[in-house]
């Protein structure tokens, strides 16, 4: 039985993420500030003897005794961090403190421990690519001052600084750049879009695609990605970068038509205004990850169904 710690385990994927390692077998502490959940995901979970939650802010220094478990911890998930376009103002300097003070406690925390580390990043440390498909040695184009910055950059640094922790300090530390991903224990609250549109169909309004819709995005189905985190967790490599997601782009007027046959709504979608900063397209290379054995399993329709049906429709 391992001992795992997961940061942002009460989010959407880390509450994914308990449930696949519990099923595995291991013990799991998850702290999370519940700044953008509300704990819910996890609340089946608190009755598990395997499962332990701790609420609390990453940006206070971690202690290693914080644990407090009788063997040391061996896997860390580092999974913390608002996000969510409207959190891009609103959870700014939040987004920024997480991923440079809460990544560095929580490093630390792994250097005490000796554990091995995967810090999930993200897609948007790419910008607004300007090189299709994103390589994992693609540097980006991104401003560091514009209102997607606080994602961005954070993402950015946090890679950098942990980085060092692997050059400086040999931890066994790899990074998983993480694209659109969807599923089962997202809140009907999300703004991302998969569950807006949900929530639009849910009350017969029009869908909102933004601008002309063509803009696109690839969306992976969370069990997908979950296999993924685990598996590098095991195979990945020492300061190695390894992009997760789909690599099937589909623009978002696409994804509104299937959302709405899939549901079998009335709903139509009505065009809205598109932030400047919106990204226009996204794409990951994926062969790092297929190298290992990690492919996506479940398309767009079979995913979009078994959400649809988790959520009630
Ligand atoms: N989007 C949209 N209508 C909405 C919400 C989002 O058309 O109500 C589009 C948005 O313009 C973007 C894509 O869906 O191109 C994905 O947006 P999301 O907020 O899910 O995440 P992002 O990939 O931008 O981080």
């Amino acid at each position: 039985m391992k001992h795992v710690l997961v940061t942002g385990g009460a989010g959407f994927i880390g509450a994914s993420l308990v449930r696949k390692l519990l099923e595995n077998g291991d013990k799991v502490v998850v702290i999370d500030n519940l700044i953008t959940s509300n704990g819910e995901s996890i609340k089946p979970l608190l009755k598990n003897p395997n499962f332990k939650f701790i609420k609390r802010d990453i940006i206070k220094p971690l202690p290693s005794s914080i644990i407090n478990h009788q063997s040391s911890i061996g896997h860390i998930f580092h999974l913390a961090c608002p996000t969510g376009v409207p959190n891009l103002t609103k959870l700014a300097r939040e987004m920024l403190l997480t991923s440079a003070i809460g990544t560095m406690n929580v490093l630390e925390l792994a250097r005490k421990h000796k554990a091995k580390f995967i810090f999930t990043s993200s897609s948007e440390v790419y910008g607004d690519p300007k090189v299709f498909p994103q390589n994992e040695n693609y540097t980006g184009n991104v401003s560091s001052v514009g209102i997607r910055s606080p994602y961005e950059e954070g993402k950015r640094f946090a890679e950098s600084l942990i980085m060092t922790y692997v050059r400086k300090y040999n931890l066994d530390a790899r990074i998983v750049r993480v694209f659109n991903t969807y599923g089962p224990l997202m809140s009907i609250n999300d703004t991302r879009v998969i569950p807006k549109f949900l929530k639009q169909i849910s009350k017969n309004q029009p869908l909102t695609v933004q601008g002309d819709g063509r803009q696109t995005r690839t969306f992976c189905y969370v069990d997908d990605l979950i296999k993924g985190l685990v598996l590098l967790m095991d195979k990945g490599g020492e300061g190695e970068v390894y992009n997760l997601g789909s690599n099937k782009e589909i623009s978002i007027n696409t994804l509104a038509g299937l959302m709405i046959k899939i549901t079998k709504s009335k709903s139509k979608t009505i065009n809205i205004s598109r932030p400047s900063h919106d990204h226009n397209r996204r794409l990951p290379d994926l062969r790092k990850a297929n190298k290992l054995n990690w492919y996506t399993k479940v398309g767009l329709d079979e995913g979009l169904e078994r959400t649809v049906r988790w959520f009630g429709f």
